[in-house]
């Protein structure tokens, strides 16, 4: 059975004060509500991850990540943070590729493919990003782009690699800009990206892969784009940041 993910994108938001009181107010308030099988990541700045890991103590249904990591192991790299560090902390996840971060800091596919590599070295669960940006979709370009954005960054792993890896498939004119994809819009991606993994690496692995959907998810379509077949959760960035709002999207999966 596949892992139903709920991620929260902090993106570069919050004080650590503010953060805190997320936290304790999303933990609060899902207590015991979340179901068995749905994991809640928050996605914080690097200075929160081991500060809100510690407070979220034992529980083993919310876990934190991080929202992207270096190429390298260590070395010169002023201002940038390994995956190795990431798992010297015991940070379970981190997010790789997500558009901000090829979009502002030039990330592309080969770079891309480094990170999941050396997250997956370090025993980090990537949360890989995809998705195509408005010009795209309208020239009706989506599929085969996000395609080749999978194909870059992780048809290069063993399929017992590509298990570990969480697939959001975020495009990238619905993320921040309040127009969600219509659920139909979302599994039928979400379909195009598992049938390509299943082309390459045969279904079962491909249905054993989380594909969570991102792009101005909120309380009021989540019920709703949970439902689709091929929708294993979602990655929230603007309503992870508010206590209630983002509670009522980890219980609608
Ligand atoms: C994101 O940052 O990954 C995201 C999907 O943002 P938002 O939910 O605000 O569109």
């Amino acid at each position: 059975m596949r892992q139903k993910i709920v991620a929260g994108n902090w993106k570069m938001n919050k004080t650590f004060e503010e953060a805190n009181i997320l936290a304790s107010e999303v933990m609060g308030m899902v207590a015991d509500e979340v179901k068995g099988n749905v994991k809640v990541i928050f996605c914080t700045p690097f200075p929160y991850l081991h500060p809100i890991k510690n407070l979220l103590g034992s529980n083993s249904r919310i876990s934190v990540g991080a929202q992207n990591c270096s190429e390298h192991e260590s070395g010169a790299y002023t201002g940038e943070t390994s995956a190795v560090m990431l798992k010297s902390m015991n940070i379970p996840y981190v997010i790789v590729g997500h558009s901000e971060r090829r979009q502002y800091f030039g990330e592309d596919g080969k770079l891309l493919a480094k990170k999941v590599d050396i997250a997956l070295k370090n025993g980090l669960t990537p949360i890989f990003c995809c998705g195509e940006p408005l010009d795209v979709r309208e020239k009706n370009g989506h599929e085969a782009l996000v395609k080749k954005q999978v194909e870059e960054s992780l048809f290069h792993l063993e399929a017992a690699q590509l298990e570990k890896v969480v697939i959001a498939y975020e495009p990238v004119w619905a993320i921040g800009t309040g127009k969600t994809a219509t659920s139909q819009q979302a599994q039928e991606m979400h379909a195009v990206i598992r049938k390509h993994l299943a082309g390459k690496y045969g279904a079962n692995v491909a249905d054993n892969i989380s594909i969570l959907y991102g792009g101005s998810v909120n309380a009021a379509n989540a019920k709703e784009l949970f439902a689709c077949p091929d929708v294993d959760g979602g990655l929230v960035g603007g309503a992870s940041l508010k206590s209630r709002e983002f509670t009522e999207i980890i219980k609608s999966i």
